[in-house]
């Protein structure tokens, strides 16, 4: 999908949540879907268009404060524990049972989102990538969008499994696009390609400066955040690698690492899991009990989707949340989203 499509599906997709909205017809879904609990995703909460972050997952303050005000005053917030217990004892949740969790533990959680749910009381789980704890450095696709969003260039001309291609870099419009488009081309391949691709953007733009920014939460961000008790911290991997894909013993021990890490520096039992990337390929029925077998209690996905009372505690379905209006917010929370599976 081009740029300017995307633009014009976005546009579409707003009117039609305000539409949703002024009908009462979002409001109608929502009563009838109000015993399914919702799991929400969040990743970034910044103001700024951050460079080193992936465009689509940043969600500004603002938006975010407003969508905290409407939870804790519509919605029933519970933490994914609770949520996961009451699942287990097949026990009936309260209507409009809402569950708030953070992928890859950006360090805005710390600065921007923490003080928010802070304010309104509510519970949330981090999903931490143990890896970075001490550079406090993103993964690689975080990586891939500080340099495209730094790159003086018009465009940037790189080969990707071994096809010449162009990626525009102009404007605001075209490095999303561009970081979109080369994020997905680079993950199918192996980590050594991938890696190595990742180096040669680097090698083509230049880092303009010599270290990446502060990404992720580093021991003393943590440090601070353990003693919350609405803050609970979930496994992520050790470095965001597509499960779907690693070998049985790297599975094992990039689970295995990530939990031992952070019930190290937390010093509470780390039971739940978010797949790195979370759709149906990056997941599997071995991926599964190897997480049964080292303790944990539940995995949550990227596939999108409300909770059943039968609902496999493995696969749990979330809503992701992007920089959402209230009205889109709103729609969001019935499923309609513009996810995709
Ligand atoms: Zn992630």
């Amino acid at each position: 999908m081009n740029a300017i499509l995307i633009r014009t599906i976005k546009t579409f997709y707003r009117f039609a949540c305000i539409f949703c909205c002024l009908t009462g017809l979002c409001f109608l879904l929502s009563y009838l879907k109000r015993n399914e609990p919702v799991i929400l995703t969040y990743h970034s909460i910044n103001d700024k268009c951050s460079p080193n972050i992936y465009p689509d997952s940043i969600v500004s303050i603002r938006n975010f404060e407003e969508h905290l005000k409407f939870l804790s005053q519509k919605r029933n917030v519970i933490g994914l524990e609770e949520l996961v217990r009451c699942l287990e004892k097949r026990e009936k949740l309260s209507p409009h049972t809402v569950v708030i969790t953070f992928d890859d533990g950006y360090y805005d959680f710390f600065l921007n989102a923490h003080p928010v749910l802070n304010k309104y009381g509510a519970p949330s789980t981090v999903f931490l990538m143990t890896r970075y704890l001490d550079s406090g450095e993103g993964k690689w696709d975080d990586k891939l969008a500080f340099l495209i969003n730094t790159a003086d260039s018009s465009s940037v001309q790189l080969t990707i499994g071994g096809k010449d291609r162009v990626f525009r870099t102009s404007t605001k419009e075209e490095k999303a696009f561009s970081i979109r488009e080369l994020q997905s081309r680079l993950c199918g391949l192996d980590e050594e390609e991938l890696l190595e691709t990742v180096n040669k953007i680097e090698e083509t733009i230049g880092l303009r400066q010599s270290t990446l920014p502060i990404t992720t939460m580093r021991r003393r961000e943590i440090a601070l955040l353990k003693a919350d008790p609405l803050v609970s911290f979930g496994a992520h991997t050790h470095d965001h690698r597509d499960l779907g894909k690693t070998s049985d013993e790297l599975t094992e021990s990039e689970i295995r690492t990530s939990k031992e890490e952070i019930e190290k520096m937390t010093g509470k039992k780390c039971l739940f899991f978010s797949y790195p990337f979370g759709k149906k390929k990056n997941l599997n029925s071995r991926v599964k009990s190897i997480l049964r077998a080292e303790g944990f209690s539940g995995a949550v996905t990227a596939i999108p989707g409300t909770i059943r009372l039968d609902s496999d505690l493995f696969e749990l379905k979330r809503i992701v949340v992007t920089d959402n209006t209230m009205p889109e917010f709103k729609c969001a929370l019935v499923g309609f989203t513009l996810q995709r599976p």
